[in-house]
């Protein structure tokens, strides 16, 4: 019987130190060639038992295998110069040094099928995989090939759907894209960014979820939250055509934040992920703060399509933190399943 209010989490944990530089992003491996290859799969076994302990009922691999979520599965395309980068502003934010499309783009092999199904070997659990989405991809990226967001972003949708479909086949339950960019381009978002979305998706019967945050808790997103005043509202831009979409899932940022639950409202009909863990702070829930995120989003939610969830990766944070906050998210969806059962 599949349980009420399962958890998950948005995607990547932290990874253990012998692997790589704890507590930061794009951190370069420690170990190289076949140590590396068994490295990972090592640290996405800790990974997929630290979550079982927990109590996480839908499992993934704590993205262990990738060092950045959008730039490890675009290192593995053709048409991608990462030797001559350019420096451009993502998500209009902060700066990075970025690779620059210099030709058609198109998928060498698969990226991570073999990670899925190693994962796979693992565990009877359902099992989650995220991939980057096609608008999010196309924002961390210089293009000087298309010289238009739509249209790459409409390639990397074809490429995604290629990789989606094999994930598919390796046993994977659930597909997710994420898309922090979709809170930023609200007009490309629906110009083109969903019908993007529903072309990675297109021919895929498992389900499908779209992670849409206000990213990590670095400093260039915790400064940039401080700019959006009392009421974050850019989900209410998109929700009307998520919620037309085929996209079965979606994932969003509600703890601690200052978007309006009642927002939710809008994709009545849709399964959410509920983000009711702060990824953004050392501080652990408690499982009552966990508890209460979750009812006041079962006003906008029916109970057998919510899903506790974090609000975004907790790859930035120590693993006492993630181990603790991991175990508050089950405490607090069980708090919620035992009132729903009385
Ligand atoms: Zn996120």
């Amino acid at each position: 019987m599949k349980t009420l209010l399962s958890t998950s989490t948005a995607g990547s944990l932290p990874k253990p130190e012998w692997l790589a530089e704890p507590e930061t992003l794009w951190s370069p491996w420690k170990l190289e060639g076949e140590q590396l290859i068994a490295g990972k799969q090592d640290a996405l076994r800790v990974a997929l038992q630290e979550q079982q302990l927990a109590g996480t009922d839908i499992v993934s691999d704590g993205e262990q295998t990738r060092q950045h979520f959008v730039t490890t599965f675009i290192e593995h395309l053709n048409g991608v110069d990462f030797e001559n980068r350019k420096t451009v502003k993502i998500r209009d934010r902060y700066d990075a040094s970025v690779p620059v499309v210099v030709s058609a783009v198109s998928r060498q092999k698969p990226v991570f099928v073999d990670d899925a199904k190693f994962l796979r070997q693992q565990t009877k659990q359902p099992i989650k995989w995220a991939l980057p989405g096609p608008m999010t991809m196309v924002d961390t990226l210089y293009d000087d090939h298309y010289q238009s967001r739509e249209k790459l972003a409409w390639e990397f949708a074809k490429i995604l759907n290629q990789e989606a479909k094999e994930l598919e086949a390796a046993g994977v339950d659930i597909i997710q894209f994420d898309e922090p960019a979709f809170n930023v381009f609200f007009d490309e978002v629906n110009d083109w960014g969903i019908a993007c979305l529903e072309r990675a998706i297109e021919g895929l019967k498992c389900e499908t979820a779209v992670h849409i945050c206000y990213g990590y808790g670095i400093k260039a997103n915790t400064d940039w939250k401080q700019t959006l005043g009392s009421e974050w509202r850019q989900y209410e831009e998109i929700f009307p055509k998520l919620q037309a979409s085929n996209i079965n899932i979606i994932s969003l940022e509600c703890h601690n934040s200052r978007v309006p639950m009642e927002l939710i409202e809008l994709v009545r009909g849709k399964k959410v992920m509920v983000g009711a863990i702060d990824v953004a702070t050392d501080s652990i829930e408690s499982p009552e703060d966990v508890a209460t995120t979750l009812r006041e989003a079962l006003k906008y939610v029916d109970a057998d399509k919510l899903y506790p969830c974090t609000n975004c990766g907790m790859a930035p944070l120590s693993r006492e933190i993630a181990r603790a906050k991991l175990q508050a998210l089950s405490a607090g969806a069980e708090i919620v399943r035992k009132e729903l059962s009385q």
